[in-house]
């Protein structure tokens, strides 16, 4: 079967699930996911110039600056090639969009629309294992051992930019700022939005093998 390269993007607010859904769709697809929070985190402990915007920018839950974040962004996937890719948190504003848009032609966008009070209430619960981005959350899905990675045994940590105070400051930045973005990829190409809290991987029954 011939094979084709997927360029997908998720789309959701802090806390609807994107890095869950991302992991299982690339693992069943065989796609690479670039998490653009993960992304920047993992720069920032190798880039004295990024850590430095990190403080700044990603642990008080505001967004990095549009020229950073795609430059970063647009420069890891050129070194990926010509593999599948799935996206995750880039693009978030329409500036981001407008420059991925004019590189590479997305096929796929899928949008998780979930209630704001559920939000809010995941994220108090979240805890991380930071080094590979694994999310747990105390409520529905903990780990085995309370505060403690099941993979690598490592110290789980909750993130300061979920904290009770950043968490309602960075759903609102997202409302205002994600919604021309996800108005633009709704008239523009295919688009699945999966409302609530609960998603039906209808994807799993495609038959559609990807370059990987
Ligand atoms: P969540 O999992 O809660 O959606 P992320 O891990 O995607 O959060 O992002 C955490 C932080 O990283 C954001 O609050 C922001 O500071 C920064 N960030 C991530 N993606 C982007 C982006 N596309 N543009 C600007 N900042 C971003």
């Amino acid at each position: 079967m011939a094979s084709k390269i997927l360029r997908a993007a998720i789309l959701g607010a802090p806390g609807s699930g994107k890095g869950t859904i991302s992991e299982r769709i690339t693992k069943c697809f065989g796609l690479k996911h670039l998490s653009s929070g993960d992304f920047l985190r993992s720069s920032a402990r190798s880039d004295p110039e990024i850590e430095l915007l990190a403080k700044r920018y990603l642990e008080r839950g505001y967004l990095v600056p549009d020229h950073v974040t795609t430059h970063l962004m647009l420069e890891k996937l050129k070194s990926m090639g010509n593999q599948s890719w799935l996206l995750d948190g880039f693009p978030h504003t329409l500036a981001q969009a407008e420059a991925l848009n004019g590189i590479y032609q997305l096929d796929l966008v899928i949008h998780l629309n979930v209630p704001f009070e559920t939000l809010k209430e995941r994220l108090r619960a979240r805890w991380v294992h930071l080094s590979s981005g694994r999310v747990y959350n105390m409520t529905f899905n903990p780990p085995l051992l309370r505060g403690i990675d099941d993979i690598t045994g490592d110290i789980l940590i909750q993130r300061d930019d979920d904290k009770l105070e950043v968490v309602a400051f960075r759903l609102r930045q997202y409302k205002d700022i994600t919604k021309p973005v996800i108005d633009l990829y709704s008239l523009i190409m295919a688009f699945l939005t999966f409302i609530g809290t609960t998603l039906v991987l209808m994807l799993m029954n495609s038959n559609k093998s990807f370059q990987r």
